[in-house]
């Protein structure tokens, strides 16, 4: 079957330590193959982000650059149409067909998992990996809703016995970084070198993406 692939899509507008520091644990706690990174073109649920979709594929781009284990994926803006992640995952699912995928999310993404398009299928077609984010931790098995409750892996391994349909809540060092924060930070000019890659930050300046801008 091979090593389970991990999948962390988002706005990243922009991608921050908070995205790549527990991703990075996700990949060595559960023994993915790779971390894929696959931002949204036209993100379904949330306010349209203030980069476009290129420069946010482009700063993805600078910051997964030589890092062992991380990829990204452009697949969202190839295709066009809203970014839902089902079509994600069933296009993924046809290309690596007995894989193990774990669509790995923050907490904050899976509270509100019930409102994405056919969010029932997405457990059918991957795993679900919920990281926790600061102010979330890892649920008891009661608070979670009855779908959830049935699926939920108790360790890692499991997740590699079969191509989906588990859900896994794995702790990581909390970063309390955020996009929003940081085109605020932007915006009042301040320093942002401990949120971001130094490269996307060189981007950032440059083109002045979150510049005179409303967040
Ligand atoms: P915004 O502040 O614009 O809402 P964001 O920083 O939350 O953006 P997204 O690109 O929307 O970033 O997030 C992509 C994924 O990464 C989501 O599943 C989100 O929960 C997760 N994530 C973002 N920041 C963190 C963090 N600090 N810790 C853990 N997970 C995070």
């Amino acid at each position: 079957m091979g090593k389970p692939l991990g999948i962390l899509g988002g706005t990243f507008d922009p991608i921050h330590y908070g995205h790549l520091r527990p991703a990075q644990e996700v990949l060595r706690a559960l023994d993915l193959a790779e971390m894929r990174f696959i931002p949204a073109a036209y993100p379904p649920h949330r306010h349209p982000p203030v980069a476009t979709a290129e420069q946010r594929l482009r700063m993805v781009e600078l910051a997964v650059a030589g890092v062992p284990g991380f990829t990204v994926d452009d697949r969202e803006l190839r295709r066009g149409g809203p970014s839902y992640t089902v079509l994600t995952l069933e296009s993924l699912r046809r290309e690596f067909a007995d894989r193990p995928l774990c669509l790995v999310m923050g907490r904050d993404a899976f509270e509100g998992i019930e409102t994405w398009h056919q969010w029932e299928r997405l457990p059918e077609l991957a795993h679900l990996i919920v990281m926790t984010r600061p102010g979330w931790t890892i649920p008891p098995g009661d608070a979670l809703p009855l779908w959830a409750r049935n699926r939920r892996a108790r360790n890692p391994g499991e997740l590699a016995q079969t191509t989906g349909g588990k859900i896994y809540f794995q702790a990581v060092t909390p970063q309390d970084i955020s996009a929003t924060r940081i085109r605020d930070a932007i915006a009042r000019n301040e320093p942002m070198e401990k949120l971001l890659p130094s490269t996307v930050n060189d981007y950032i300046r440059h083109t002045r993406i979150y510049r005179n801008r409303g967040n």
